[in-house]
């Protein structure tokens, strides 16, 4: 509840995911009054497959979790580029980017981190109310007035929204998310396959053909989690006909992109979205802040939103903490620390979204070149410097 003797009265968190889970330990042992809010009725098990490391590997260091966090496994010893014909044109060992990144990346699902950092922030006494979000915040001088959808009703100092990239907290304090999106062109969507009959041997395999990708990861020898990647217009698909519009936007596909979707028995993808980063130019408006995904989506293509997320909740708890309570300060500290390295990673993903998916410009042997090259033992650290692996939370202790 106080910061250096300063009251700061209760601090309100919307979104128990990654973010939001790492802002609440981190207050709860500064000592703060908390509420935690999460719309989901519980953690999610299932999810799709992510890599972790930089500035993520970084707070999670400091909150205790690495040994966690390595301990996670699953069978995935190498790295294959699999052409339209099934054929893997290149591959390399995962440990090479282990060790472009000094030991300090491990492969896992969403859900294996959400699990993590959520027993994290009920070893310091944070607890979740599921099932429950916020409906209406009214801006006073001196508090923020919050309605909930149970029609229960306070007052806080602060509001965090930490609700993901389609945030309700973003809508209700900034406006519609049109006027923060910037569409990139193409949709994803992750499946979990419990029973399958395909050999994917100890690998994850990158499936890539003309306006189509697909990413297999081993789970076992009978699991496996998939995420598809495809360019497509902007256009509304209603929950209910999500798996059909990807199927038929893998008719005809190679290897085993169609048949999976044909194996996948669930009654839509586990994720669906477009893929969309979100720019905003503030993050805070008086007592309310954005976190993770709600003011700076990356996209998967940066490979990093989880560990941005991470860095902002870690960044907002030191300001907050330096500033002796001052939360308007902390706050034009934290836009200043980490917008830019955000913006850097928006870019480089916006770019990269022209060419991870080929197109029909592409030229196979060049894209094959490239890969082959980037992926060598010389160029991965660098590759891995200029993609942002470098921590952005130099100057916290
Ligand atoms: C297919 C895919 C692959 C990815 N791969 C990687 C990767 O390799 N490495 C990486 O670092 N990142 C990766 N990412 C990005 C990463 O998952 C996100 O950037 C990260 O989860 C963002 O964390 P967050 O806490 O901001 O949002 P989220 O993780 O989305 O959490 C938001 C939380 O808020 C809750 N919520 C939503 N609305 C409300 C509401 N109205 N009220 C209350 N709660 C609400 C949600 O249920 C959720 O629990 C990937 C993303 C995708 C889709």
């Amino acid at each position: 509840m106080a910061i250096n003797g300063k009251i700061l009265g209760k601090i309100l968190i919307s979104g128990a995911g990654i973010a939001g889970l790492t802002l609440a330990t981190l207050l709860k042992e500064q000592g703060h009054d908390l509420t935690v809010v999460e719309r989901d009725k519980g953690l999610r098990a299932e999810g799709y497959m992510m890599d972790f490391f930089g500035s993520g590997w970084d707070v999670a260091e400091r909150l205790g979790l690495t040994d966690k966090l390595r301990a996670i496994r699953y069978p995935i010893e190498r790295f294959n580029f699999v052409d339209a014909a099934g054929h893997v044109y290149a591959s390399m060992p995962l440990t090479r980017v282990g060790q472009a990144l000094g030991g300090k990346y491990v492969y896992l699902r969403r859900s294996d981190l959400e699990r993590i950092l959520y027993d994290r922030a009920a070893q310091a006494g944070v607890a979740v109310d599921f099932g429950r979000e916020v409906t209406a915040l009214d801006a006073r001088e001196d508090s923020v007035h919050v309605t909930f959808d149970d029609g229960s009703a306070g007052d806080f100092a602060l509001v965090f929204g930490a609700d993901g990239v389609h945030s309700q907290i973003r809508r209700l304090v900034f406006g519609d998310e049109a006027q923060f999106a910037r569409f990139l062109g193409a949709y994803v969507a992750a499946y979990h396959l419990a029973d399958h009959k395909f050999h994917l041997g100890h690998a994850l395999n990158l499936y890539e053909e003309t306006d189509r990708v697909a990413a297999y990861y081993p789970l076992d020898d009978t699991r496996m989690d998939a995420t598809y990647v495809f360019r497509h217009g902007e256009t509304h698909v209603p929950r209910d006909e999500r798996l059909a519009f990807v199927r038929h936007a893998y008719d005809g596909a190679g290897w085993i992109a169609e048949d999976m979707l044909k194996a996948y028995r669930g009654h839509e993808p586990i994720y669906f979205d477009s893929l969309t980063q979100i720019v905003m130019p503030r993050w805070s408006k008086g007592r309310v802040a954005l976190l993770g995904d709600a003011c700076g989506c990356l996209t998967l293509l940066a490979g990093q939103g989880s560990h941005m997320a991470m860095a902002g909740a870690y960044v907002i708890a030191q300001e907050l903490a330096r500033h002796d309570g001052n939360f308007a300060s902390a706050f034009a500290a934290y836009e200043t620390k980490l917008k830019p390295a955000v913006a850097k990673r928006q870019a480089d993903a916006a770019g990269f979204a022209r060419v991870f998916i080929p197109s029909r410009r592409s030229r196979p042997w060049l894209r094959r070149l490239v890969v082959k090259a980037m992926f060598s033992p010389l160029l991965l650290p660098l590759m891995f410097r200029w993609f942002g692996a470098k921590s952005v939370l130099e100057g916290y202790p």
